[in-house]
C-alpha cells in the first residue's frame, strides 16, 4: 500500500506533489532531497502512482480539495502494475558501479528512450535515486534532456547531497527538502504501526533523530538491542579501560558488523543526557533513565566543557568514518578523547 497518507511528516513536499496533481501543473523535474531512509523512495512512488493512475483523471478535473482526491486508487491497471514495480512508465534508474552514476548510465537509461512516447499512461517517469552520486559529466548529459524535455516526462532525482549537483542542474529542477519528523510523530508511529513498547520506542526515536526509516530499521533490527548493550557497556567502563581493553571494545563493534553511525549515536544519545541531567537534576526527559546511576556519576565527573568536547568529537569521528579515515585509528582517538574528558 503507497498513499500520500501514509507519508509521516514531510508536510510541504506532500503539499507540493498533491498541489502539483490536483492543479495540473507538473514539473519536468524535480529533487527530493533528505537523508538515507528519510522515505524519498516511497514518496517518489506514491507521487508516480498517483500521476499515472487510472482513476487520477477524474478526480482532478473534478477539482477535488481533499487530499483523498489525489490518492493512487490502487484498484486501477497502472496503479496494480506499480505495486508490483512493474508499470512499464515508471522507469527505475539503476547503476552497476556501486558510488557512480555515469555518464552511459544517464544516457542509455533515460537520454536513449524518453523520446519515446508513454506507453500507457499520461506520463512517462523516470526515478532516480542516489543521484549524488552522478559524475558532472553524467549531470551534463542529463542537462541536455533537462533543457528540452518531452511534454509528458518526469524526471525525479532523489539525492542525500545537494552540494555534489551542478547549479545548472538545480536551476531546472523543483528542489524539495525532507525535514525530520516530529518525535512524537516517530513514536507514535513506532508504538501503532509496529507495536513495539514504549521503552523501545523512546530509544529509537532518540536515536533516529527525525529519520522515519531510520526509526523503523532500529525498531526492527534485532541487533540494535546488542548494538545498544555493549555501546552502553563500554561507556560504564570506560573509565576503568586501558587502552588495550577499549581496543578490545573497538573490535567487538567490527565482530557485529553494525553500521558504526548506529553506535556512535548511541555513545550521543547517552552524552546528551548526560548534559540534560547535569544541567536539570531532572531524569525525565532521559533516554537512558535505567542506567541512571552512571548517567549520574558521569555528570559529576564531567565538566559542561568536557561534555562538549566529547560530543564535539563524536560528530568528527562520524564525518570522518563516512570519509573513510581509518577506522581502529578513528575510533582510538574519540575513546582517549572521553577518557580523558570524564576525569
Ligand atoms: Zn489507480
Amino acid at each position: 500500500m503507497a498513499y500520500f497518507t501514509d507519508i509521516i511528516g514531510q508536510e510541504r513536499v506532500k503539499e507540493h506533489l498533491c498541489n502539483a496533481i490536483r492543479l495540473h501543473k507538473v514539473s519536468h523535474a524535480y529533487i527530493i532531497n533528505g537523508e538515507r531512509n528519510a522515505g524519498k523512495e516511497f514518496i517518489a512512488n506514491v507521487f508516480a502512482m498517483a500521476l499515472q493512475c487510472g482513476q487520477n483523471g477524474q478526480n482532478g478535473t473534478d477539482g477535488g480539495q481533499d487530499g483523498a482526491a489525489i490518492e493512487p486508487c490502487h484498484a486501477c491497471h497502472s496503479c496494480k502494475q506499480a505495486l508490483s514495480g512493474n508499470q512499464p512508465d515508471i522507469i527505475k534508474v539503476t547503476h552497476e558501479k556501486p558510488n557512480t552514476i555515469g555518464v552511459d548510465d544517464i544516457r542509455e537509461q533515460i537520454n536513449a528512450s524518453i523520446g519515446i512516447k508513454p506507453y500507457s499512461s499520461p506520463y512517462k517517469i523516470y526515478i532516480m535515486n542516489e543521484g549524488e552520486k552522478m559524475t558532472p559529466q553524467a549531470q551534463n548529459a542529463l542537462l541536455k534532456t533537462l533543457e528540452e524535455p518531452p511534454e509528458y516526462a518526469v524526471i525525479m532525482i532523489l539525492t542525500t547531497n545537494l552540494n555534489n549537483m551542478l547549479s545548472t542542474i538545480l536551476s531546472r529542477c523543483v528542489v524539495l527538502h525532507m525535514r525530520p519528523v516530529k518525535d512524537a510523530q516517530v513514536r507514535k508511529y513506532l508504538m501503532e504501526e509496529m507495536k513495539v513498547p514504549d521503552y523501545k520506542a523512546d530509544l529509537c526515536t532518540a536515536f533516529a533523530r527525525g529519520n522515519i526509516g531510520k526509526a523503523k530499521l532500529l525498531a526492527a533490527s534485532e541487533e540494535f538491542d546488542n548494538i545498544k548493550d555493549e555501546a552502553v557497556t563500554l561507556l560504564k567502563y570506560i573509565d576503568d579501560m586501558d587502552i588495550h581493553e577499549v581496543n578490545a571494545a573497538i573490535k567487538k563493534i567490527i565482530e557485529y558488523k553494525i553500521d558504526v553511525n548506529e553506535y556512535l549515536d548511541i555513545l550521543s544519545v547517552w552524552y546528551r543526557d548526560v548534559l540534560l541531567f547535569k544541567a536539570t537534576n531532572d531524569i525525565n526527559h532521559l533516554i537512558f533513565k535505567g542506567e541512571i546511576q552512571y548517567i549520574k556519576k558521569t555528570a559529576g565527573k564531567c565538566t559542561y566543557e568536557g561534555i562538549e568536547i566529547i560530543l564535539e568529537a563524536l560528530e568528527r569521528a562520524k564525518s570522518r568514518l563516512n570519509a573513510n579515515v581509518n577506522f581502529d585509528l578513528t575510533m582510538e582517538l574519540l575513546l582517549l578523547t572521553i577518557k580523558e574528558n570524564q576525569q
